[in-house]
């Protein structure tokens, strides 16, 4: 009968996948074939600076599909798949149960929340929190729309960065997790993981969904 309903259900709203568009029943987001192309997360760190990162997998297709799709095309829910990701992630490295370390996102840009309508980080880590009890602590806001990265030089790029972000007042976690869906160069998250380290934090980690080659 469940499958009769799924059958009706995909004939009115017919699903396909996001990364190659192959015909999909309902619910579904990727085809087995691109699913199984995804084997995160990455069993090694990488330097940014003098911080260390890892990442769940490449930013390229099929994860970059769903990273556009999520973050540009309204397809919200994939925050539940993420989060699943990032969930396998962070147990491999920092397992919930015990650890002290606080989760902290880096914040949409006031231009990308009116050009997307919503945090996408935010509720990556919201989803998160309803499959494993981690700690989440905005502690940066952002506080200036910058230009488009791609169009600026490298100091350009810099000062943008740094005009950026900031953080908030409170007391900071001793331990953090500092989290971003994807890393292409590391400007931005080594900024405000300087930002921390120098206001006293004490041990940081960087982890993202994807990272790009
Ligand atoms: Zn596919």
């Amino acid at each position: 009968m469940a499958v009769k309903i799924l059958e009706i259900v995909g004939t009115f709203f017919p699903n396909n996948c996001i990364s190659c568009g192959k015909k999909l029943s309902p619910r579904r987001f990727l085809c087995d074939f691109c699913e199984d192309v995804i084997r995160g997360p990455l069993p090694f760190s990488f330097s940014l600076g003098k911080f260390t990162a890892r990442s769940y997998w490449w930013y390229e297709p099929p994860v970059s599909e769903i990273i556009k799709a999520y973050k540009f095309n309204k397809r919200w829910r994939l925050s539940r798949l993420m989060a699943q990701w990032l969930f396998t992630l962070l147990d491999s490295c920092l397992p919930a149960a015990g650890t002290d370390f606080s989760i902290i996102p880096i914040p949409t840009t006031f231009r990308a929340l009116r050009e997307r309508g919503f945090d996408s980080n935010g509720l990556i880590l919201h989803q998160l929190r309803k499959i494993a009890n981690y700690e989440v602590t905005d502690a940066l806001i952002a506080i200036k729309s910058g230009l488009p990265q791609s169009s600026l030089t490298k100091e350009e790029r810099k000062r943008a960065v740094e005009e950026k972000f900031a953080l908030k007042t409170g007391r900071l976690p001793d331990k953090i997790i500092l989290f971003d869906d994807v890393i292409t160069t590391g400007s931005t998250i080594t900024y405000c993981a300087k930002l921390l380290k120098d206001a006293g934090v004490k041990e940081l980690k960087i982890l993202s969904i994807a990272r790009a080659k």
